[in-house]
Protein backbone atom coordinates (compact mmCIF):
# COMPACT_ATOMS: atom_id res chain seq x y z
CA UNK A 1 0.00 0.00 0.00
CA UNK A 2 0.68 3.56 -0.77
CA UNK A 3 1.49 6.35 1.51
CA UNK A 4 -1.62 6.61 3.51
CA UNK A 5 -4.14 10.05 2.85
CA UNK A 6 -6.96 11.18 4.54
CA UNK A 7 -10.36 10.70 3.44
CA UNK A 8 -10.97 14.34 2.28
CA UNK A 9 -7.10 14.26 0.27
CA UNK A 10 -8.38 11.02 -0.94
CA UNK A 11 -11.80 12.83 -2.47
CA UNK A 12 -9.92 15.53 -3.29
CA UNK A 13 -8.11 13.67 -6.06
CA UNK A 14 -10.58 11.51 -8.15
CA UNK A 15 -14.60 10.11 -7.77
CA UNK A 16 -14.10 7.51 -4.47
CA UNK A 17 -16.76 4.45 -4.49
CA UNK A 18 -18.84 3.97 -1.59
CA UNK A 19 -20.30 0.30 -0.66
CA UNK A 20 -23.99 -0.27 -1.29
CA UNK A 21 -26.46 -1.28 0.97
CA UNK A 22 -26.25 -3.14 4.24
CA UNK A 23 -29.86 -3.20 5.03
CA UNK A 24 -31.66 -4.91 1.94
CA UNK A 25 -28.56 -7.33 2.32
CA UNK A 26 -29.71 -8.34 5.61
CA UNK A 27 -33.16 -8.68 4.40
CA UNK A 28 -32.02 -11.09 1.99
CA UNK A 29 -29.95 -12.96 4.32
CA UNK A 30 -32.97 -13.98 6.13
CA UNK A 31 -33.19 -11.33 8.94
CA UNK A 32 -36.51 -10.68 10.27
CA UNK A 33 -38.81 -8.25 9.02
CA UNK A 34 -38.69 -5.49 12.25
CA UNK A 35 -36.17 -6.74 13.92
CA UNK A 36 -32.68 -4.45 14.37
CA UNK A 37 -30.50 -4.90 11.90
CA UNK A 38 -27.41 -3.86 14.11
CA UNK A 39 -28.42 -7.11 16.74
CA UNK A 40 -26.18 -8.97 13.78
CA UNK A 41 -23.50 -7.07 14.36
CA UNK A 42 -23.26 -9.39 17.59
CA UNK A 43 -25.45 -12.42 16.66
CA UNK A 44 -24.32 -13.25 13.00
CA UNK A 45 -21.26 -11.28 13.03
CA UNK A 46 -19.70 -13.53 10.02
CA UNK A 47 -22.87 -12.32 7.93
CA UNK A 48 -21.92 -8.83 8.20
CA UNK A 49 -17.94 -9.53 7.47
CA UNK A 50 -19.11 -11.64 4.36
CA UNK A 51 -21.03 -8.89 3.25
CA UNK A 52 -18.08 -5.93 3.64
CA UNK A 53 -16.09 -8.15 2.20
CA UNK A 54 -18.01 -8.56 -0.98
CA UNK A 55 -18.38 -4.93 -1.48
CA UNK A 56 -14.39 -4.48 -1.28
CA UNK A 57 -13.83 -6.99 -3.33
CA UNK A 58 -16.18 -5.65 -5.93
CA UNK A 59 -14.55 -2.68 -5.95
CA UNK A 60 -15.36 -0.68 -3.04
CA UNK A 61 -13.47 1.96 -1.43
CA UNK A 62 -15.60 2.73 1.93
CA UNK A 63 -16.96 0.11 4.08
CA UNK A 64 -19.90 1.49 6.30
CA UNK A 65 -20.71 -0.14 9.43
CA UNK A 66 -23.69 -1.38 9.79
CA UNK A 67 -25.06 1.13 12.60
CA UNK A 68 -27.88 2.78 10.65
CA UNK A 69 -29.95 2.08 13.43
CA UNK A 70 -27.48 2.14 16.23
CA UNK A 71 -28.57 5.60 17.77
CA UNK A 72 -29.54 5.27 21.61
CA UNK A 73 -33.19 6.53 20.75
CA UNK A 74 -33.04 3.95 17.59
CA UNK A 75 -31.62 1.03 19.60
CA UNK A 76 -34.40 2.09 22.64
CA UNK A 77 -37.11 1.34 20.40
CA UNK A 78 -35.59 -1.87 19.77
CA UNK A 79 -35.16 -2.49 23.98
CA UNK A 80 -31.21 -2.49 22.92
CA UNK A 81 -30.54 1.22 24.40
CA UNK A 82 -28.28 -1.12 27.04
CA UNK A 83 -26.04 -2.48 24.45
CA UNK A 84 -25.54 0.75 22.50
CA UNK A 85 -21.81 0.96 22.61
CA UNK A 86 -21.56 -2.80 22.10
CA UNK A 87 -23.36 -2.94 18.93
CA UNK A 88 -21.68 -0.18 17.45
CA UNK A 89 -18.30 -1.26 18.60
CA UNK A 90 -18.87 -4.88 17.17
CA UNK A 91 -19.68 -3.00 13.61
CA UNK A 92 -16.66 -1.34 13.63
CA UNK A 93 -14.74 -4.25 14.34
CA UNK A 94 -16.42 -5.99 11.67
CA UNK A 95 -15.60 -3.34 8.97
CA UNK A 96 -12.22 -3.08 10.46
CA UNK A 97 -11.98 -6.92 10.11
CA UNK A 98 -12.92 -6.89 6.60
CA UNK A 99 -10.78 -3.90 5.38
CA UNK A 100 -7.50 -6.13 6.89
CA UNK A 101 -7.93 -8.78 4.20
CA UNK A 102 -7.87 -5.40 1.26
CA UNK A 103 -4.49 -4.54 2.49
CA UNK A 104 -3.06 -3.92 -1.05
CA UNK A 105 -5.04 -0.41 -1.22
CA UNK A 106 -6.25 1.80 0.72
CA UNK A 107 -10.08 1.41 2.26
CA UNK A 108 -11.76 3.98 4.76
CA UNK A 109 -14.14 2.91 7.28
CA UNK A 110 -17.42 5.24 7.81
CA UNK A 111 -19.24 5.28 10.71
CA UNK A 112 -22.71 5.10 9.32
CA UNK A 113 -25.56 7.20 11.55
CA UNK A 114 -28.95 7.12 10.36
CA UNK A 115 -32.47 9.47 11.38
CA UNK A 116 -33.35 8.56 15.09
CA UNK A 117 -36.98 7.92 13.98
CA UNK A 118 -38.71 10.72 15.83
CA UNK A 119 -39.91 13.95 14.59
CA UNK A 120 -39.72 17.22 16.36
CA UNK A 121 -42.89 18.61 17.15
CA UNK A 122 -45.21 19.85 16.12
CA UNK A 123 -45.21 16.60 13.95
CA UNK A 124 -43.41 14.10 17.30
CA UNK A 125 -42.06 15.42 20.83
CA UNK A 126 -38.38 14.91 19.82
CA UNK A 127 -36.47 17.40 21.63
CA UNK A 128 -33.38 18.55 20.85
CA UNK A 129 -31.64 17.23 23.94
CA UNK A 130 -32.80 13.95 23.60
CA UNK A 131 -31.28 14.23 20.02
CA UNK A 132 -28.16 14.84 21.09
CA UNK A 133 -27.70 12.15 24.00
CA UNK A 134 -28.67 10.04 21.43
CA UNK A 135 -26.31 10.70 18.88
CA UNK A 136 -23.41 11.14 21.38
CA UNK A 137 -23.44 7.44 22.41
CA UNK A 138 -23.17 6.34 19.15
CA UNK A 139 -20.37 8.68 17.96
CA UNK A 140 -18.30 8.53 20.99
CA UNK A 141 -18.25 4.78 19.95
CA UNK A 142 -16.92 5.65 17.01
CA UNK A 143 -14.58 8.12 17.70
CA UNK A 144 -12.70 5.91 20.42
CA UNK A 145 -12.93 3.31 17.38
CA UNK A 146 -10.45 5.75 15.34
CA UNK A 147 -13.27 5.48 12.06
CA UNK A 148 -12.16 7.03 9.15
CA UNK A 149 -15.09 9.44 8.47
CA UNK A 150 -18.82 9.63 9.71
CA UNK A 151 -21.68 9.27 7.36
CA UNK A 152 -24.77 10.64 8.44
CA UNK A 153 -27.59 9.94 5.75
CA UNK A 154 -30.91 9.24 5.13
CA UNK A 155 -32.07 12.64 6.74
CA UNK A 156 -35.58 14.24 5.99
CA UNK A 157 -35.09 17.23 8.58
CA UNK A 158 -32.51 19.84 8.19
CA UNK A 159 -32.40 20.42 12.10
CA UNK A 160 -31.89 17.08 13.24
CA UNK A 161 -29.64 16.64 10.25
CA UNK A 162 -27.50 20.02 11.41
CA UNK A 163 -28.11 18.75 15.24
CA UNK A 164 -26.64 15.39 14.48
CA UNK A 165 -23.90 16.93 12.64
CA UNK A 166 -22.79 19.40 15.36
CA UNK A 167 -22.87 16.70 17.79
CA UNK A 168 -20.37 14.66 15.71
CA UNK A 169 -18.12 17.57 14.98
CA UNK A 170 -17.96 18.03 18.60
CA UNK A 171 -16.85 14.76 19.89
CA UNK A 172 -14.35 14.19 16.25
CA UNK A 173 -12.02 15.19 14.24
CA UNK A 174 -13.41 13.32 11.52
CA UNK A 175 -14.81 14.43 8.35
CA UNK A 176 -18.32 14.33 8.01
CA UNK A 177 -20.42 13.78 5.35
CA UNK A 178 -24.22 13.95 5.14
CA UNK A 179 -26.70 13.11 2.85
CA UNK A 180 -30.35 13.68 2.43
CA UNK A 181 -33.17 11.84 1.08
CA UNK A 182 -35.16 13.43 -1.01
CA UNK A 183 -38.41 12.17 -3.15
CA UNK A 184 -39.20 14.22 -6.92
CA UNK A 185 -42.03 16.32 -7.40
CA UNK A 186 -43.60 17.92 -10.40
CA UNK A 187 -41.77 21.28 -8.96
CA UNK A 188 -38.81 19.64 -8.34
CA UNK A 189 -36.78 17.65 -5.31
CA UNK A 190 -37.87 18.34 -1.68
CA UNK A 191 -37.35 15.63 1.36
CA UNK A 192 -40.41 14.65 3.53
CA UNK A 193 -40.54 17.46 5.89
CA UNK A 194 -40.44 20.41 2.68
CA UNK A 195 -36.20 20.97 1.98
CA UNK A 196 -34.85 22.08 -1.37
CA UNK A 197 -31.32 20.04 -2.25
CA UNK A 198 -29.85 24.26 -2.12
CA UNK A 199 -31.26 24.47 1.13
CA UNK A 200 -29.55 21.60 2.13
CA UNK A 201 -26.23 22.36 0.90
CA UNK A 202 -26.61 25.75 2.78
CA UNK A 203 -27.83 24.75 6.07
CA UNK A 204 -25.26 21.69 5.72
CA UNK A 205 -22.13 23.67 4.99
CA UNK A 206 -23.06 26.22 7.27
CA UNK A 207 -23.00 23.48 10.60
CA UNK A 208 -19.73 22.18 9.03
CA UNK A 209 -20.11 19.72 7.18
CA UNK A 210 -17.25 18.30 4.99
CA UNK A 211 -19.00 16.23 2.21
CA UNK A 212 -23.15 16.80 1.35
CA UNK A 213 -25.69 14.76 -0.50
CA UNK A 214 -28.32 12.72 -1.36
CA UNK A 215 -29.27 8.95 -0.72
CA UNK A 216 -32.28 6.29 -0.77
CA UNK A 217 -35.82 6.99 -2.44
CA UNK A 218 -35.05 7.52 -5.38
CA UNK A 219 -33.46 5.29 -8.78
CA UNK A 220 -30.12 6.37 -10.07
CA UNK A 221 -31.58 8.16 -13.10
CA UNK A 222 -33.84 9.94 -10.74
CA UNK A 223 -31.26 11.30 -9.38
CA UNK A 224 -29.31 12.65 -12.21
CA UNK A 225 -31.12 16.30 -12.00
CA UNK A 226 -30.69 16.16 -8.68
CA UNK A 227 -26.79 15.88 -8.85
CA UNK A 228 -26.84 18.68 -10.73
CA UNK A 229 -28.88 20.99 -8.62
CA UNK A 230 -26.25 19.80 -5.93
CA UNK A 231 -23.11 19.76 -7.86
CA UNK A 232 -23.95 23.44 -8.60
CA UNK A 233 -25.10 24.78 -4.87
CA UNK A 234 -21.85 23.02 -3.35
CA UNK A 235 -18.77 24.24 -2.08
CA UNK A 236 -17.57 21.34 -0.97
CA UNK A 237 -17.67 17.91 -2.65
CA UNK A 238 -20.91 16.13 -3.32
CA UNK A 239 -21.90 12.28 -2.15
CA UNK A 240 -24.99 10.47 -4.30
CA UNK A 241 -26.22 7.11 -3.42
CA UNK A 242 -29.27 5.84 -5.13
CA UNK A 243 -31.42 3.08 -4.49
CA UNK A 244 -31.70 0.23 -6.90
CA UNK A 245 -35.10 1.40 -8.18
CA UNK A 246 -38.30 1.55 -6.02
CA UNK A 247 -39.17 -1.69 -3.98
CA UNK A 248 -42.00 -3.87 -5.35
CA UNK A 249 -43.28 -6.06 -2.07
CA UNK A 250 -42.65 -9.61 -3.14
CA UNK A 251 -43.96 -12.54 -0.69
CA UNK A 252 -43.38 -10.08 2.16
CA UNK A 253 -40.00 -8.81 0.89
CA UNK A 254 -38.82 -5.83 -1.24
CA UNK A 255 -37.30 -6.81 -4.62
CA UNK A 256 -35.57 -3.72 -6.37
CA UNK A 257 -35.49 -4.19 -10.37
CA UNK A 258 -32.38 -1.68 -11.69
CA UNK A 259 -29.80 -4.20 -13.07
CA UNK A 260 -26.26 -3.59 -11.93
CA UNK A 261 -25.84 -2.17 -15.87
CA UNK A 262 -28.60 -0.05 -15.32
CA UNK A 263 -27.40 1.14 -12.42
CA UNK A 264 -23.48 1.97 -13.52
CA UNK A 265 -24.87 3.97 -16.69
CA UNK A 266 -26.91 6.55 -14.43
CA UNK A 267 -23.91 6.49 -12.04
CA UNK A 268 -21.42 7.59 -15.34
CA UNK A 269 -23.61 10.43 -15.90
CA UNK A 270 -23.84 11.85 -12.15
CA UNK A 271 -20.00 11.21 -12.07
CA UNK A 272 -19.78 13.24 -15.33
CA UNK A 273 -21.44 15.85 -13.61
CA UNK A 274 -18.48 16.54 -11.34
CA UNK A 275 -19.83 14.10 -8.22
CA UNK A 276 -16.88 13.41 -6.01
CA UNK A 277 -18.28 10.16 -4.53
CA UNK A 278 -20.90 7.60 -5.43
CA UNK A 279 -22.06 4.72 -3.45
CA UNK A 280 -25.58 2.61 -3.64
CA UNK A 281 -28.59 2.52 -1.12
CA UNK A 282 -31.36 0.39 -0.74
CA UNK A 283 -31.51 -2.52 -3.52
CA UNK A 284 -28.39 -2.39 -4.56
CA UNK A 285 -25.64 -5.14 -4.09
CA UNK A 286 -22.04 -5.67 -4.75
CA UNK A 287 -22.55 -6.48 -8.42
CA UNK A 288 -24.17 -2.68 -8.76
CA UNK A 289 -20.70 -1.53 -6.67
CA UNK A 290 -18.76 -3.49 -9.36
CA UNK A 291 -20.51 -2.16 -12.32
CA UNK A 292 -19.35 1.17 -11.01
CA UNK A 293 -16.16 0.45 -9.92
CA UNK A 294 -15.66 -0.58 -14.10
CA UNK A 295 -16.29 2.68 -14.80
CA UNK A 296 -13.99 4.38 -12.29
CA UNK A 297 -11.03 2.08 -12.81
CA UNK A 298 -12.01 0.04 -15.98
CA UNK A 299 -10.30 -3.94 -15.48
CA UNK A 300 -9.60 -3.51 -11.70
CA UNK A 301 -12.17 -5.56 -10.66
CA UNK A 302 -12.57 -9.05 -12.33
CA UNK A 303 -11.49 -10.62 -9.59
CA UNK A 304 -12.96 -12.40 -6.41
CA UNK A 305 -10.56 -10.54 -3.93
ZN1 LIG B 1 -31.85 3.43 1.22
Amino acid sequence: MGVITGFLERLARRPVLFDGAMGSMLLAEALPPGAAPELWNTERPEVISRIHRAYLAAGAEVVTTNTFGGTLLRLSAYGLGARCVELNFAAVQRAMAARLEFRDRQVFVAGDIGPCGKFFPPVGDLAAAALTDSVKAQVEVFAAAGVDLLLIETMVDLREAEIVLRTARRLTDAPVAVTMTFDRKPRGYFTIMGHTPSEAVRRLTDAGADVVGANCTLAAEDMVELAEILVAASPVPVLVQPNAGQPEIVDGRAVYHVSPGQFAAAMKRILDLGVAAVGGCCGTTPEHIRAVAELISPGEHDGAG
